[in-house]
């Protein structure tokens, strides 16, 4: 049986009006705050739910009604979070924290850490912020399309100036890049993950010349998984693929979308994938990065659903999950030892296809220009040139104005490569005409932990071609369920990766890695 949204634990009768009852002493108080965290999170639920079917069923002329629906939501959702009795309650608790237990304590500070960052910036700069952020995304699409950098440098400028004043709101004595990572990454620094990103561009750098050496002299083309894959039979194979490695359909879907995404309806867990029938990787590894973070979804502990204690850590150990088993275990010979024999029943034109040349063809890397494209190695150097340049922007010691040029000199410095418009440069991602600073380090982090999550749990299970023997990674599920997802905001990332594998992030588990794939593809 799966759990539904009326049928979880510790939920109190509200009032006539739906508010939750009184407190009298710090236990029924906190008791009040978990109901409350409830309602809202349903609230959130309700509201993902339809841009889920925004996203990959709703008929296209029903947008204007759906915008208006997700609009009303939003307001309420955001009444209730900043209800002057509601933040009277979490100081109230706040205050009294030593009597509570260490779980309790952890929903507490965490609730109390996210409102006192809401509450200290002003109704109307959040609403400008919301409205600039909106257009300026509009603006982004077509200057994209039409390669018109100047059609969005004013929008750009203006966002970035917003950013900062919400930072200096949030923390006016601190750095603002500083208060705007934390909001995807609490408890990571700039300063520790400009450490971190230094090792990885000091050992990534050196393996992209390389990569790029390797690609001039002449690279085998990789047509292992090209061919002619019908869209109905890879539904089935990708489904398949997902029901093995732990993906529970009896509380999940897998759909489709153009952008792929996974979003969590309560304990009901929706992952998107999209297909190309000329390729069977495009689907296939869009499907195991969303089933990475459909695991984490539904490991995370359903008795405290709802609260802090049952949420994901942050978007880099999100996308750890993700990388995790798109990368790790997907791109792995074990992987491909399990699961070409069933590809082969299913697609005749990978018929008397070997192992190796599947395993290369997953594994294959060069520069290029698209990060989102990118392979497994250069995909981060994508990320740590964006670092750089927003920073910079943030900072104020680069003028957006001079921003495709800088993107350029850094394209060349970390890729080896310079894009011929801006469109396959400083055009080609939302993030920053979205208001989302400080955003991108996240996804090299997810590549960060992934790759120390896995050393540690080979170090515990023994290697992954044990894991994998007959396609059941139950075990390396459990492993990570036990560790990280049941542990949702107990800690802080940084924190979590110390406990789980008793040392402090660090780029050299990704590093080796990147080595070994290096040393393959050139071995060929
Ligand atoms: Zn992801």
């Amino acid at each position: 049986m799966t759990r539904g949204g009326d049928a979880r634990g510790g939920r109190l009768r509200t009032d006539a009006a739906g508010r939750c009852p009184g407190p009298a002493t710090v236990a029924t108080a906190y008791e009040r705050l978990v109901c409350e965290l409830r309602q809202q999170a349903d609230l959130a639920a309700a509201l993902r739910l339809l841009e889920w079917d925004q996203e990959t069923y709703l008929p296209a002329g029903a947008l204007s009604g759906r915008a208006r629906q997700i609009g009303t939501l939003a307001a309420l959702l955001h009444q209730r979070r900043t209800a002057p009795w509601f933040l009277a309650l979490v100081d109230e608790l706040a205050a009294a924290a030593p009597a509570l237990d260490p779980g309790r304590a952890v929903d507490v500070r965490e609730t109390k850490w996210r409102l006192d960052r809401c509450r200290r910036v002003d109704g109307a700069l959040v609403r400008e912020r919301a409205m600039l952020h909106a257009e300026a995304r509009a603006v982004w699409r077509v200057a994209r399309q039409t390669d018109d950098f100047t059609a969005l440098a004013p929008y750009l400028s203006r966002v970035i100036d917003a950013g900062r004043r919400v930072a200096a709101a949030v923390d006016g004595a601190r750095a603002p890049y500083d208060v705007l990572l934390e909001a995807y990454e609490p408890g990571m620094s700039t300063a520790a993950l400009s450490a971190l990103f230094d090792d990885l561009r000091e050992g990534l750098l050196p393996l992209m010349d390389r990569l790029r050496a390797w690609c001039t002299a002449g690279r085998a083309e990789r047509a292992a998984l090209r061919g002619e894959f019908p869209v109905r039979r890879q539904r089935r194979f990708n489904r398949l693929v997902a029901a093995r490695l732990g993906f529970a359909f009896d509380r999940g879907r897998l759909d489709e979308a153009a952008h792929p995404f996974t979003t969590a309806i309560g304990g009901d867990v929706r992952i998107t994938t999209r297909y190309d029938r000329g390729d069977l990787r495009y689907g296939l590894y869009s499907t195991l990065h969303e089933v990475g973070h459909g695991l984490y979804e539904q490991g995370l502990d359903p008795a405290t659903w709802g609260l802090p204690r049952g949420q994901a850590c942050s978007l880099g150990m999100h996308e750890s999950q993700a990388r995790l088993w798109e990368n790790h275990v997907g791109r792995s010979a074990a992987f491909w030892r399990v699961f070409l024999p069933v590809a082969q029943r299913m697609f005749p034109s990978l018929a008397g296809t070997p192992l190796e040349a599947v395993v290369r063809a997953v594994n294959d890397a060069g520069p290029s220009l698209i990060r989102t494209e990118a392979d497994e190695i250069s995909y981060n150097l994508h990320v740590l040139m964006r670092f750089e340049l927003e920073q910079a922007l943030v900072a104020g010691t680069l003028r957006v104005p001079d921003l495709p040029a800088a993107w350029r000199a850094a394209s060349a410095e970390y890729l080896g490569v310079v894009p011929r418009t801006d469109r396959d440069g400083v055009l080609q991602d939302v993030h920053w005409a979205s208001g989302a600073l400080a955003y991108f380090p996240t996804y090299a982090l997810g590549n960060v932990y992934a790759a120390q999550l896995m050393v540690a749990a080979e170090a515990a299970l023994g290697p992954l071609e044990q894991m994998l023997g007959d396609g059941d990674s139950r075990v390396l599920l459990e492993w990570l369920r036990a560790r990280v997802h049941r542990a949702g905001r107990s800690l802080r990332a940084p924190a979590l990766i110390a406990t789980v594998t008793g040392a402090p992030p660090s780029a050299a588990h990704l590093l080796r890695r990147a080595e070994e794939k290096v040393a393959l593809l050139e071995s060929a």
